[in-house]
């Protein structure tokens, strides 16, 4: 009988191509087509109530109860000439993927199709079943879901969805979006105030995001083939192939035809979405791809991110191709990540990042600059702890880029700037100095050419006009590092305002006031900055000769959770109290548990029954071999070493195994889940994945190819 393996390969021999064939040439004609986005607004409401809602969008104003029904009746009668019967609220809750509870519109009383305003407003989903951190015990589960207006309502597989908030009864944000929503207006605030020191016409300031998203793709069959894949995400067991990424190339190849097909597939389902994603191309990786939009106001995108990665693996699918978001799904290739672009923008239409040719530009420019190194600096542990994950920490800290090490790149020209304007501490300007030329501020070139890119080991960039976070994971929600990084910046912003107004305070002149304070900061925060290599060995000992922080694990990166300065500074903020910061912290911790928990299960089940049975039996084929050949009075040493090779590998699989699995049993006591989590890290992790992986690893290359129950990593990664 075939195994699983062969009737997957034989499977994948036998894919036809789907022929994907656009709407229209130009992505214009359908782009938003799923949107009830702005146009769609004026087009079918009353324009006082059209009104309503771009306030309630722009200044976050409430929707009255007439209002809400009137935008509910023209969004139904939208749905249904798209064939639409049912609607959700969708949201983002901890668990890490999106949710959505269905409800028609059908109304069996009346017979006819209702949609009530206070059902586009607000919904009661069950919140026990969803990870709270004990905030809700499940006998008083009632949490509910609200409308966030400034995030448009869009169709997706034949369902109205409505994108929300979701809090506890006693209003705990139980998602990603609450407080993401909550840190931009802080960053908003403290944004401004900086800005009208230059300006006095800026009213607004928003965060902007724009995500490269990188995935792998495996067909389908072959998926189903590997338990551990289905399981944890990611393959436990796998020998790397002859071929790896050492060709590099995989980066300038062209894309397997296969998956183009899926991607211009799933780019037009992302555009009818209003998703503006623009670009493709392939991994370094073997079966490893990108794809990243244009960026847009930061809520925007990261829901726009969250519904892409479920529009990935529902088209996917159509494709008989799976989408891997895991952060390391094989190993010996490259990982996966989520670079965050993220910079802020002006209602006046600048980009606080982006430097400009007018010397009094950058010297605002340099402001937010410094206020953000200053942020990575001072709260360099918060900023790992957003992005710690069971499955991220296969790639921060794991020999491979970018590093746990949070520091900042900037690039030659902005490092000798501030370095400059460092040293010039005792610069005295005079009246009639230019005081940009003397500091040297005119020099910043208007487009910052010799940096974008060319530091990939750096997991906090800045790239000529946006900084990049590209420590952020594959299959993430970056509402949560993008929460950090508003409250963290806005924090320094704040404290720099206030420092330029106690100098002005003291007679400073505001542009001195400002450079005055800007090099204090400068000084203050030059540690976390680093233009070398990342991944390099070097760097992680001069970080520790620095002071910064190497936090490998993610039970130990959390810990920055329970010091009494994070629950203020959020609490300060307004976008976590103390409870949810708690609460965070637990279900991280337990979410922690439970993926290592699955992957050692995995693993066992995996060893056990696939591994040692396939590797007996090819064993007893070998010691017949061998008896034969004794009987016939021959050599028969080669069949001798192999047997003992064999037996050597299954021995220590057993064992390993077994004391794995009687390790689990101990901690599944330890009340503590911080201390859970940490022995899991280190008694269960740490201690035995390497050692069962190695012997897995070695019997695949001893036991013949045919009988190996599992499908190989050369299957798996060369996709055609
Ligand atoms: P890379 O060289 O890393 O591929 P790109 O210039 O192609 O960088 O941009 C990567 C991402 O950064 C895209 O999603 C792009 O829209 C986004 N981006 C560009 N400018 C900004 C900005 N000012 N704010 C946020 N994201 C931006
Ligand atoms: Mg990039």
């Amino acid at each position: 009988m075939a195994t699983l393996r062969q009737s997957a390969l034989a499977m994948v021999q036998a894919r036809p191509r789907i022929p994907v064939t656009p709407p229209s040439s130009k992505i214009s004609d359908f782009f938003g087509a799923n949107v009830f986005g702005n146009q769609q607004m004026k087009e079918t409401l009353a324009p006082s109530v059209f009104k309503k809602v771009m306030e309630a969008i722009d200044k976050g104003s409430k929707i009255d109860p007439a209002t809400a029904e009137e935008i509910a009746s023209a969004v139904k009668t939208w749905a249904i000439t798209k064939g639409v019967t049912h609607y959700t609220h969708w949201f983002q809750p901890l668990t890490g993927t999106t949710a959505e509870k269905h409800d028609s519109f059908f109304d069996m009383y009346s017979g006819m199709e209702k949609f009530k305003g206070s059902a586009l407003v607000q919904q009661e989903p069950d919140a026990s079943s969803f990870p709270n951190g004990g905030i809700r015990s499940t006998f008083e589960a009632r949490g509910y879901t609200a409308w966030d207006p400034s995030s448009p309502i869009f169709v997706f597989e034949k369902t109205l969805c409505i994108p929300t908030i979701f809090v506890s009864y006693t209003g705990e944000a139980l998602d990603y979006k609450t407080p993401l929503l909550k840190s931009i207006e802080s960053i908003n605030e403290a944004s401004i105030a900086i800005c009208q020191l230059f300006d006095r016409d800026v009213r607004k300031v928003s965060p902007s995001l724009g995500i490269e998203q990188e995935y792998f793709v495996v067909d389908k069959a072959l998926y189903a083939a590997r338990p551990d894949l289905v399981m944890a995400g990611r393959s436990v067991f796998g020998h790397t192939p002859a071929r790896g990424q050492q060709l590099e190339d995989h980066y300038f190849g062209s894309i397997p035809s296969r998956v183009k097909d899926f991607m211009m597939d799933f780019e037009i389902e992302a555009h009818k979405l209003g998703i503006p994603v623009s670009t493709r191309h392939n991994e370094v990786a073997p079966g490893q791809f990108e794809v990243a939009p244009i960026f847009e106001e930061i809520n925007k995108a990261n829901d726009h991110n969250q519904l892409l990665m479920d529009v990935m693996d529902k088209v996917g699918d159509k494709h008989s191709l799976k989408v891997l978001l895991h952060e390391k799904p094989f190993a010996g290739v490259n990982g996966s990540g989520k670079h965050n672009n993220w910079s802020l923008i002006t209602d006046t239409g600048v980009n606080l990042f982006q430097p400009s040719s007018s010397a009094r530009e950058n010297l605002q420019f340099l402001v937010f600059l410094v206020a953000t190194v200053k942020a990575v600096y001072d709260h360099a542990d918060l900023l790992r702890a957003s992005i710690a994950s069971a499955s991220n920490d296969f790639r921060l800290g794991a020999n491979e880029a970018p590093p746990a090490i949070m520091s900042i790149f900037l690039g030659a020209t902005l490092s000798e700037l501030l370095d400059e304007l460092e040293k010039n501490g005792n610069v005295k300007i005079e009246k009639g100095d230019n005081m940009y030329m003397k500091l040297g501020i005119t020099k910043i070139p208007e487009i910052i050419l010799d940096n974008t890119d060319r530091n990939r080991t750096s997991p906090f960039a800045f790239t000529g006009n946006k900084f990049e976070f590209r420590a952020v994971g594959s299959s993430a929600n970056c509402g949560g590092p993008m929460t950090t990084l508003n409250v963290i910046v806005a924090e320094v912003l704040r404290d720099l305002y206030k420092d330029i107004e106690k100098e002005m305070e003291a007679g400073k002149e505001k542009k001195i006031a400002i450079v005055d304070v800007l090099r204090k900061y400068i000084k203050d925060s030059k540690k976390i900055r680093f233009e070398g290599d990342g991944y390099s060995e070097e760097w992680a000992k001069e970080a520790q000769k620095r002071g910064l922080s190497n936090f490998k694990s993610t039970p130990e990166a959390l810990d920055v959770y329970t010091k009494k300065s994070t629950k203020q500074l959020f609490e300060k903020h307004k976008v976590l109290n103390h409870v949810e910061v708690h609460a965070r912290h637990e279900i991280e911790l337990e979410a922690y548990i439970k993926k290592v928990q699955i992957e050692s299960r995995v693993m066992g089940d995996l060893a056990l029954n696939h591994i040692i049975p396939t590797a007996i039996l090819y064993q007893n084929k070998l010691i017949e071999n061998a008896n034969g050949l004794k009987g016939l009075g021959l050599d028969h040493t080669a069949a001798l070493d192999s047997i003992k090779e064999i037996s050597k590998h299954l021995a220590t699989l057993q064992i390993d195994v077994n004391a794995m699995t009687q390790a689990r049993k101990q901690l599944n006591k330890e009340d503590d889940v911080t201390k859970r989590a940490k022995d899991y890290q280190s008694k269960v992790k740490e201690a035995y994945f390497d050692k069962i992986r190695y012997a897995v690893d070695k019997l695949e290359l001893l036991v013949d190819d045919e009988s190996w129950p599992l499908v190989k990593y050369r299957e798996l990664l060369f996709i055609r």
